[in-house]
């Protein structure tokens, strides 16, 4: 299997050789060059195995250069940090099945891609001799998944870059309280935005970037999207029984659904796709009127989906227009006006596959209320607004809603909405009192570059 940019500069590119590229250089996203497809007996096969057996039978199709025990070992160990024994259990309330996909050790679906990740790229570096240092920034779950994915792997450091102050308390401790040597902790006096445009100053030293062996684990790596197919499959042959299915998905920058559109091309079959959004809606903008155009970002009850830049959505794009061509000349359009026109007619095509919900902050609140005393469940305020959507938009046939993250990550919604705290797990409660490794810095690019410098392998 070779990989090929959305933008069509660069291919012919092995899989772990764009596990370690990221972003194509050409500025576009790497993307198969085929699509592995199973057929209806293929998918009865695959609905009798475990977890761990179904991720080895869809990864292996887009890995044939990792040789198959390897790559079993790494989707063990990836799995093996996961608390519940079905890694995603699947319960049914009322006549919506809930999909957890927050069992991993951050209680957050980011997990799943980013456990798999750390693994791969501890047996890359190991087999080249090279080494890697990842820098990122963080508004919250994507830093400790990212963290919690490396921590104590050779030849990787870390550096996160997070919002001092202004994350929650759970993810703050979630990332502070991990003592391994080649995590750092940068608590940035400054916001999110702050903390980002450090990170794109430094990437774009692109002398520094050589030098120091730099990477990055945003949600463009395709090893991230790949992970995320199994769950696709997973979910709907514990859900369906011979009926239409859809998968409601909550979303921000079009990753997560992107993996759910694509184990659709890959034979699985998905009635709807839905978006769930919040206030920034987007993306439900885009499904509902063809309208994709950039407005502020606001604040919301599930900040893991306060996000105006897709950046997935590029992928997307590429499978719409299938080609380079167009989707060079939509990004620029997208980079010049801050949005993007869509015909009639690629509006139809687009609501063909999916359809899309934006929920208010308070009816977030609301559903998790009505949700909490119809079936004794707490929603956390990321699931809430996929559950909104299935009652908004009332499908025909089964409804599989995927739940992001644990409640516990966002208590203080919870308890705006029901007027007590969700229990605890207890991989929260034993980092509690863990003594924390954090170093606070100026924002100020210079300073974090010369921080970087002294900790380097
Ligand atoms: C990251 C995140 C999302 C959004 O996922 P995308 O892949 O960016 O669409 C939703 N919910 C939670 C809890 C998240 O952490």
């Amino acid at each position: 299997m070779f990989y090929k940019s959305t933008r069509g500069k660069v291919k012919g590119i092995k899989f772990k050789e764009a596990v370690m590229m990221g972003l194509a250089e050409d500025g576009g996203l790497l993307i198969p060059e085929e699509i592995p497809y199973f057929s209806s007996s293929d998918l009865i096969r695959l609905s009798a195995l475990n977890y761990k057996e179904l991720a080895f039978e869809i990864i292996s199709k887009f890995t044939d250069d990792i040789d198959g025990d390897t790559l079993k070992g790494i989707i063990e160990k990836s799995y093996s940090t996961f608390e519940s024994d079905e890694i995603i259990p699947v319960v049914k309330k009322g006549d919506i099945y809930i999909a957890e996909i927050f069992h991993g050790p951050t209680y957050a679906f980011k997990d799943i891609a980013l456990q798999f990740l750390g693994n791969l790229f501890e047996y890359i570096l190991n087999e080249s001799g090279e080494y890697l240092n990842i820098i990122g920034a963080t508004s919250g779950d994507t830093g400790s998944a990212a963290i919690y994915g490396v921590r104590g792997k050779k030849n990787i450091n870390i550096f996160i870059l997070h919002p001092k102050g202004k994350v929650s308390p759970v993810q703050e401790l979630q990332m502070t309280t991990v003592s391994d040597k080649n995590v750092f902790n940068l608590a940035v006096d400054g916001t999110f935005d702050d903390c980002q445009s450090i990170v794109k100053e430094i990437f774009a030293d692109v002398d520094f970037k050589k030098r120091h062996s730099l990477g990055a684990v945003n949600s463009i790596n395709w090893a991230r999207i790949l992970a995320q197919i199994v769950y696709y499959f997973y979910c709907y042959f514990r859900a369906a029984k011979g009926d239409e299915v859809n998968v409601v998905v909550p979303t921000g920058n079009f990753g997560n659904i992107f993996a759910g559109y694509f184990a659709k091309k890959m034979g699985l079959p998905i009635n709807k796709l839905v978006l769930a959004t919040n206030e920034n809606n987007i993306l439900t903008r885009f499904i509902n009127e063809g309208d994709y155009s950039i407005k502020d970002v606001r604040q919301t009850y599930s900040p893991s989906m306060d996000i105006q830049i897709a950046s997935n959505f590029e992928r997307y794009l590429y499978y719409l227009y299938g080609k380079p061509e167009t989707v060079v000349q939509k990004m620029d359009e997208l980079k010049q006006y801050k949005r993007i026109k869509f015909t009639e007619e690629e509006i139809k095509k687009v609501q063909a596959e999916f359809a899309s919900y934006s929920t208010t902050n308070e009816e977030t609140l609301e559903i998790i209320r009505d949700f909490y005393e119809k079936y004794d469940y707490i929603l956390d305020p990321h699931t809430a607004c996929g559950v909104n959507a299935v009652y908004k938009l009332n499908l025909k046939g089964v409804n599989i809603c995927l739940s992001t993250a644990h409640p516990a990550k966002f208590y203080d919604a919870i308890y705006k909405a029901i007027g007590k705290y969700p229990e605890e797990p207890e991989n929260i409660r034993k980092i509690k009192n863990l003594p924390k490794r954090v170093f606070e810095i100026d924002n100020n690019t210079e300073k974090v570059k010369e921080f970087i410098k002294s900790k380097l392998i």
